[in-house]
């Protein structure tokens, strides 16, 4: 259930949540959740700055028109998401009737933030103790591959929430699937998945990951005419390295015009 007035997101369980939440959300650590104010962070300079009771960015394969300012974009793949109940892949067991005749519950709205909120949320997001377990296997990677494989073709459908369940379950966003010879983010970028592509980023997917000819998935996008997929992924690619470059010289590098050094330092 979304609060009523959710002013944040998290972008890597996609769920909308309060004030409160957050500020447990950010104890927790980024590891766990990465919180995103919806109006005052900073997200990608294209974005579409959404109301936050506007639930409608979820209309990816509903035909509603996608974000006006640019589809790339971290805030619809958190609503695309967010409407298609990601929030039940972390509360999956919760949803089981024999659950919850054993007592367990999630928190509600009235409750304290501490503990009982607190520690909802910290069983929630960081103990797991709610996403659906697979079958116990004797060998671990086994399973670990198998989720990849499944991720590797899961994303070149526009079927966001399959492929955060398989995250969830431990599918590896930079698997290498032997076969193929690509990672998952390939895939997604040779089908214009701009949103999956938003997730594999999120869960540590390499834009600039080798394929087995040495082709990129930011290669990939250009070759399928998926310019802005292109362009979202090489600012993915160069945003730690950006925001060093800001943080030292007050400017960005332009990477549209091939720039990877700042413009006023490259001219001296
Ligand atoms: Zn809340």
């Amino acid at each position: 259930m979304p609060p009523p007035d959710p002013g944040w997101a998290s972008i890597n369980r996609g769920v909308l949540i309060c004030d409160e939440c957050c500020s447990v959300h950010r104890s927790l650590g980024r590891h766990i959740s990465i919180v995103k104010h919806l109006r005052h962070s900073p997200w990608p300079a294209t974005l579409l700055q959404v109301g936050a009771g506007d639930t409608g960015m979820g209309g990816m394969r509903t035909g509603t028109p996608p974000c006006p300012l640019g589809p790339a974009c971290p805030l619809q793949m958190v609503h695309t998401l967010a409407s298609n109940g990601a929030n039940s892949i972390w509360e999956h067991s919760l949803l089981d009737p024999a659950q919850v005749q054993s007592g367990r519950r999630k928190a509600n709205p009235q409750d304290k933030v501490h503990p009982t909120k607190s520690e909802f949320i910290r069983a929630k997001y960081q103990m797991l103790a709610f996403v659906h377990k697979l079958p116990c296997r004797d060998d671990d990677g086994v399973t670990a591959k198998d989720l990849s494989k499944q991720l590797h073709s899961s994303v070149r459908t526009g079927n966001l929430e399959t492929c955060l369940r398989l995250l969830s379950l431990g599918a590896q966003a930079n698997f290498f699937h032997p076969e193929k010879g690509t990672t998952p983010l390939h895939v997604a970028a040779k089908a214009g998945q701009i949103l999956q592509a938003e997730l594999l980023v999120v869960y540590g997917a390499d834009p600039g990951a080798p394929d087995v000819n040495g082709r990129t998935p930011i290669d990939y996008a250009r070759q399928a005419a998926q310019h802005e997929l292109a362009e979202r992924l090489v600012e993915c690619q160069y945003e730690l390295t950006d925001r060093l470059a800001f943080y030292l010289c007050g400017r960005k590098p332009d990477h549209k015009n091939g720039h990877y050094i700042i413009p006023q330092m490259a001219d001296r």
